[in-house]
């Protein structure tokens, strides 16, 4: 047993390092409140654990994608805090207690017939094309819309993880365009938004990613180490094969690990198509060998001086980015299919 075993088994995740990064985020525009983004259960991480630690930190503001999301962490947050509902207002949707931001006529309509009094967001569309008014709809309901006071007018930006990509300054201007002259709190930016400056910070801000360790916010404090246990070790001579497809054959008398954990959990198969996935035993990193399997992952730890009851997969030495880099998307996604089974521990 080596001594790198100490931490701790399955996901830990870091909730001091999540208000430091919601904290340092805030302190890029003074002049702005920072909500925070805690749709698709915090990223994976857990809002009913996340979403209570940023109030603890000074979160007044959140955002979920849906209202059942935000009736889940209703409870757990003082009456104080408003949850903004993205996809705004849905047929059927249970509001109560909830905002929801309004992305469409129809929604606006439904919204006022439904709960005349209820508190509301607008979402403007300034070119991604995905959700809220365009110039003419929001033109055509502006009057009446911001007569009912709107507790936020927001958009949201494509490119922002592109520095020098046109369409920032192009969304800027058309967001400034469709608000001039709106009293009511306006929101333009999320992680990437905060970090293009602070033309682009407005009144709210709406960091999502950045809380949770990932790019494009570099400086983020790393948020989640998860480790999987050493199920059996076992030599494979020369010649001799290991896992489906028998992929991945030994060169020299080796030592093989299997660990608990596969593509069933988020490790998705890609990883380890390239042959660029490492796991870490303290620091050392041992690599990754054959096909990845629905629950479990092969490694050669031949070179380690003895094997830890834990191998890690993620770390700071190797974060949600290094393993999004190895199998082709981003760090969003593989934060958000981190499995069910882990066992989860919140600091
Ligand atoms: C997901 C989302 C955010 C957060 O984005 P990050 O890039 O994770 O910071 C903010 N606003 C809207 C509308 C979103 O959909």
């Amino acid at each position: 047993m080596g001594k790198s075993h100490a931490a701790c088994m399955g996901l830990v995740i870091d909730l001091p390092a999540i208000a430091a990064n919601w904290n340092a985020l805030a302190a890029r525009a003074p002049g702005a409140r920072a909500a925070a983004v805690v749709k698709a259960d915090a990223y994976g991480l857990g809002a009913d654990r996340v979403a209570p630690a940023l109030y603890a930190a000074g979160a007044r503001d959140f955002f979920v994608a849906l209202a059942s999301e935000g009736q889940a962490i209703r409870p757990l947050l003082p009456d104080d805090a408003q949850i903004f509902v993205l996809s705004g207002h849905m047929e059927g949707a249970d509001l109560s207690g909830l905002i929801p931001v309004l992305n469409s006529p129809e929604q606006f309509f439904r919204d006022r017939a439904l709960r005349p009094k209820g508190a509301f967001g607008i979402q403007l569309d300034s070119g991604m094309n995905r959700l809220g008014l365009e110039p003419g709809e929001w033109a055509a309901i502006r009057t009446e819309a911001l007569a009912a006071g709107p507790a936020l007018v927001m958009s949201h930006l494509a490119c922002a993880d592109e520095p020098d990509h046109p369409a920032n300054a192009q969304q800027l201007a058309a967001f400034r365009a469709m608000t001039e002259g709106v009293t009511a709190p306006r929101s333009l930016a999320a992680t990437g938004g905060i970090l293009l400056g602070p033309e682009y910070h407005f009144d709210l801000l709406r960091p999502g990613i950045g809380l949770y360790g990932g790019q494009p916010y570099a400086d983020a404090r790393p948020v989640v180490t998860l480790a999987l246990p050493v199920i059996q070790t076992r030599e494979v001579k020369p010649g001799e094969s290991v896992g489906y497809g028998y992929a991945w054959a030994a060169q020299r008398v080796s030592r093989v690990a299997t660990v608990a954990a596969g593509y069933a959990d988020g490790l998705a198969r890609a990883l380890a198509r390239e042959g660029g996935l490492k796991l870490w035993a303290g620091d050392i990193a041992v690599p990754v060998i054959g096909r990845i399997s629905m629950d479990l992952i092969t490694v050669d730890v031949t070179d380690l001086p003895d094997v830890p009851a834990t191998l890690e997969v993620l770390n700071p030495r190797q974060g949600v980015d290094d393993l999004a880099a190895l199998s082709g998307t981003i760090g969003y996604e593989i934060l958000t299919s981190l499995g069910r089974r882990y066992e989860r521990t919140w600091l």
